[in-house]
Formats: structure tokens, sequence, C-alpha cells
């Protein structure tokens, strides 16, 4: 019996135990180190918050002012050489091979200095999980070998690898580098699924980027965050209260005047529009171009469709050949490219005065509907009915 440890479970059984104990870890992860920690978007109470760093501790030996700096070090310097982990930078393999790696040699004082700043403190941390760091993991993998028998060994090593392999590789590796892109961000940030159940909504990494102070990382109807469930269940308990998630600007149909709180909601906003921009304007002219296209430009229709609303600092220059010489043959797709640009003027432009940004907008509005394009003169339409407020 020994052999099977105290509990001797059957392996479909032990596999389930696996899956939940590092489903814990993933979730103390997400949960706490991501959204409470390094984004504040999260409030826990102290005790579950605890846990959560207890847990870490027993299975990761992960340091909750290390993971935190480095974490908000690689949103401050995303996908530059001081980027932590980026694989525009370091390449795909390294951060998916080597990810554990990585956050060893970030850790360093200047980082945590900078940094790590409002992480616990506190006598245990002092005393026990900073200076103790792997005596979690030890004393995990001898609760393991109590409970499990000789399985506790794999079972052991798969907590292991699950966070080194998950979050430090497939997040920060494939979130960069592979998948979908709801929102033009200024990185490389993407979603890997819309599903995000394994590695507890994480895989949202675009839609998280865009919204780093959001403690829900679903956008779409369609994309399930499954941390975000988990904080829904706590707040239940009074154990969690989400921040952050709450619309940020307001659409107010039949509302026609453009003020100051239009331009403060668009740009709030700013990401949603400019998806709204390349769903309502670009896709639908650009279809209608499609048939006038020739020979050369017809077959790169794909990449064309997003270059066009693709982060100005992540097109490649020779990208921005291919793009220049569709925009010189297609007038009409000139246009409505230019008009992009000016509309996210109201927000890259530095140092306008809240009245001149909403002299900008009524210009821009002005013009999108003297422009003959139907497409643009809907959307001006559109803009006019943000508010900062419901109606
Ligand atoms: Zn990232
Ligand atoms: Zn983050």
């Amino acid at each position: 019996m020994w052999f099977n440890g105290l509990l001797d479970l059957s392996v479909p059984q032990l596999l389930l135990v696996a899956l939940a104990l590092t489903h814990v870890t993933i979730v103390s992860v997400t949960l706490y180190l991501h959204r409470h920690s390094a984004h504040n978007s999260l409030d826990l109470h102290p005790a579950l918050a605890h846990f959560f760093r207890f847990w870490l501790w027993l299975t990761t030996a992960q340091n909750t002012k290390e993971w935190t700096a480095i974490h908000r070090k690689h949103h401050a310097k995303c996908e530059t050489e001081e980027d932590p982990h980026s694989p525009v930078v370091l390449g795909i393999r390294k951060v998916l091979l080597e990810g554990a790696e990585l956050y060893a040699e970030a850790a360093t004082p200047e980082t945590l200095q900078r940094y790590g700043q409002r992480t616990p403190e506190d006598w245990v941390e002092r005393t026990v999980y900073t200076p103790h760091k792997h005596w979690g993991i030890i004393l995990m993998a001898a609760i393991n070998l109590m409970l499990f028998g000789v399985h506790g060994i794999w079972i052991w090593a798969v907590q292991m690898l699950w966070i080194p392999v998950w979050a430090a590789g497939v997040v920060n590796g494939i979130g960069h580098y592979l998948g979908y892109r709801n929102f033009e961000c200024a990185d490389n940030a993407r979603n890997i699924s819309p599903i995000g159940i394994l590695i507890g909504g994480e895989e949202l990494h675009n839609n998280h980027h865009t919204y780093p102070n959001s403690s829900k990382l679903s956008r779409r109807w369609y994309e399930v965050d499954i941390g975000w469930g988990y904080i829904r269940l706590f707040q239940l308990f009074g154990l969690a209260k989400p921040k952050g998630y709450r619309p940020i600007a307001h659409y107010v149909p039949g509302k026609q005047e453009v003020d100051v709180e239009t331009v403060q909601a668009i740009a709030n906003n700013r990401f949603d529009i400019m998806r709204q921009y390349r769903k309502r304007v670009m896709e639908p002219v650009l279809r209608q171009q499609k048939a006038l296209m020739d020979e050369e430009v017809r077959p790169r229709y794909r990449k064309l469709k997003r270059l066009l609303s693709r982060e100005v600092t992540l097109i490649k220059p020779r990208e921005q050949e291919h793009l220049e010489s569709v925009l010189e043959r297609h007038d009409i797709l000139r246009q409505i490219y230019e008009k992009s640009h000016e509309l996210q003027a109201l927000w890259r432009q530095r140092g306008l005065k809240p009245q001149e940004k909403l002299q900008a907008l009524m210009d821009w509005c002005k013009d999108a509907e003297a422009s003959g394009i139907r497409y643009l003169e809907e959307f001006a339409a559109h803009l006019r009915a943000y508010s900062l407020r419901p109606a």
C-alpha cells in the first residue's frame, strides 16, 4: 500500500489530481501575482491573497516581489532590449525554452527596487518565503510522496514544470508571437486562444496589453477568461473586488453633438474605436476595391487588410513599401488610411489643449461627412454619439 501513498488513487484519479493542483497554481499566478500584485486591478481579501502566496511558495518557489517587478518592467519596456522576455527581440525559441532562466536573469536588485514597489514585506516574507524560497517545493515533494506514493514524483515534476512552460514559455513567448489581435496596441501582444482555461485566461494577451488595468481579460462575446469567472465567484463571498473592467466610454444613440466629453470618451476608448474603424470603414471599402485591384496586389489582399490597420510602429520597412505602392494606386484607400491617422492624432499628438482637440474632432467629422465615402460618413455619425456618461 505504501507504494501508492495514503490516498491510494487510480491512475485516472491521479491525472485529475495533477490537473487540479496545477490549475490552482495557474489561478494563483493570474489572480494573485498578475492581476492583484503586478497591475493592482484586483483587490483580494488578505486571507485569500496569503493562501495564493503560500501556494506559490509551495509549488513554484516564485517570489511575489521578483515576479511583480519583472512583469511590470515587461509592460514598461515591451519589445525593447530592456524587455525581460520579448520574443521579438530575443527570438521565440529562447523565450519558449528558457523562460524561467530569463526570469532569474532579470531579477536584478535595480529592477526589484524600481518595479517591485507595493509587494509583501511582512514577517513571513522576510523570514520564510524569501530567504527559504526552495523549502516550499521540497515540502511539496514530501507531501506528494506521502499522499500519492511513487506517483508523487511525476506529479511533483509536472507541478514544477507547469509555470515555466505555460506562463514563462507559452504566454510570454507565443503571446507576443502568434495568434490574433483584437486591438492595435503598441506592442506585438496577441490572443493565443479565445477560450482561456488552461492558463487561467492569460491566453488573451493582446486584450491584456491593450487594457492592462482591467481585471477582466476577455473582451469579445466569444472569449472566455476563466480567471474572471473565479474573480466573480470570490466576489460573491466578499473575497475579491475587481477594478478597471467597467466601460471607459459610452455610446449614446441619437447623440449628434461633438463636445469635449466626446473627445475624452473617444481617446479613453481609442483601441476599441480603431477596431470599429477597421470593421466599419476599412474592411468594407477594401472589399469594394478588391474587384479593381491588379494581379500584383490581389494575391496579397489579406496582408493588405492587416497592414491598413496595423499599429504604425509594428510595420516593417518592406511592408511599408508595399502599403505605399497600393495606396498610390487606390486613392480611396489612401483617403481612409489618412483619415485613420488623423483620428489617431487626437490622442497621439502631445500638448494639444482640450479645445484644440475638440476643434480637430469637429473638423474630422465634417471632412468625413463631406468625403463622399458612405462608410466614412456613417462612421463620423457613429463617433458623435460617444460620451463619458451613459444615456
Ligand atoms: Zn506580455
Ligand atoms: Zn500584465
